[in-house]
């Protein structure tokens, strides 16, 4: 039987996941919990409910069929009109029936994660495919983490190579080694996120040691693999010119297995998502990096002979 995982978005006519033009497949499910994160709605491994405050008409559908009372009348909001989707549903109660999306006919209510197959998900990729061959581009595979569901993430690799669709997997590569080496085969190219080395400060900020994330890197290098390093540049934790230094020398040591690295400025253009989750976001009023503000670090990456890019 056909695997399968909750999907938050398949993007097609992506250009910043790989090369050439490519449909991204989000997987919901990470096991990393990054402070920053731009896809917040891809970290729990649960359907959500976006609750889209400027198109809720206040019509108490959603309150009159919730079965376990989870949704506070409209006389709850008070005075606080911009933040009252925070204690709309109350999460607690939540059994994520989903009956209030589909009372909802203004589309204010929207299910965050639905299951599809492998056999789905290629359907859709499929119908690109002459744009990937023009292009060079193909599927990527991101969440979300793909190696939390390995199964999956397998069955639909080899699926879209078997349909002469060029793969990449997106991964933080927090994962036993096993699990990256059975995907091996069926990924083209590996997007490989970096966030930074000192271990410390990756428990800190991502809630995960990076000891597994570093040597899994050293060995997909070992074996010859296509990696992209991804970097996420993100204020006041590894934007200093002195850390990129360090994580420079550490690439430039895997050898020609890292054909890129794409630094990522932190952008806060995700902060709606968090608010329709009715979660707080500690980045809200941080602001967006302006390229030119990551040129130098470009720099650094580039006097070492790695071939770099700014991404979006
Ligand atoms: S059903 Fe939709 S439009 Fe009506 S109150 Fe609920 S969220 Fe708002
Ligand atoms: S998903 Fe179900 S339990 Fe949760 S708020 Fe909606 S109707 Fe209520």
């Amino acid at each position: 039987m056909s695997q399968e995982a909750l999907i938050t978005n398949i993007q097609r006519y992506s250009i910043n996941d790989g090369p050439g033009i490519r449909t991204t497949v989000f997987l919901k499910g990470c096991t990393l919990n990054c402070a920053w994160c731009h896809n917040p709605e891809c970290i729990h491994f649960f359907p959500e409910i976006y609750w889209k405050q400027s198109l809720c008409r206040q019509c108490g559908r959603c309150f009159d069929v919730c079965p376990q009372e989870a949704i506070q009348p409209p006389i709850a909001l008070g005075q606080d009109k911009e933040n009252a989707h925070y204690y709309k549903i109350d999460l607690s109660r939540c059994d994520r029936c989903m009956r209030c999306v589909e009372a909802c006919i203004y589309g204010a209510l929207v299910q965050v994660g639905e299951p599809k197959t492998v056999e789905e998900v290629l359907e859709e990729v499929e119908r690109d495919l002459p744009f990937y061959l023009n292009s060079g581009g193909g599927m990527t595979v991101t969440g979300g983490e793909p190696t939390a569901f390995p199964d999956f993430t397998r069955e639909l690799l080899r699926g879209a190579q078997e349909r002469g669709i060029h793969t990449c997997l997106d991964t933080s590569g927090f994962c036993e080694w096993e699990v990256l080496d059975s995907l091996r085969p069926y990924a083209n190219i590996f997007l490989y996120d970096i966030k930074c080395l000192s271990g410390k400060l990756h428990v800190m900020r991502t809630g995960v040691n990076n000891s597994p994330i570093l040597a899994n890197l050293r060995r997909l290098a070992e074996c010859g693999e296509h990696i992209i390093v991804r970097i996420p540049v993100i204020p006041a934790f590894n934007d200093s010119p002195e850390h990129m230094e360090k994580v420079a020398d550490f690439l430039r040591e895997l050898g020609p297995a890292v054909m890129q690295v794409d630094l990522l400025p932190f952008h806060n253009w995700c902060h709606d998502k968090y608010r329709w989750l009715g979660r707080e976001w500690e980045y809200r009023d941080v602001q967006s990096l302006p390229v030119s503000e990551v040129d130098d670090l470009l720099d650094i990456m580039e006097e070492r002979g790695l071939k770099t890019t700014i991404g979006g």
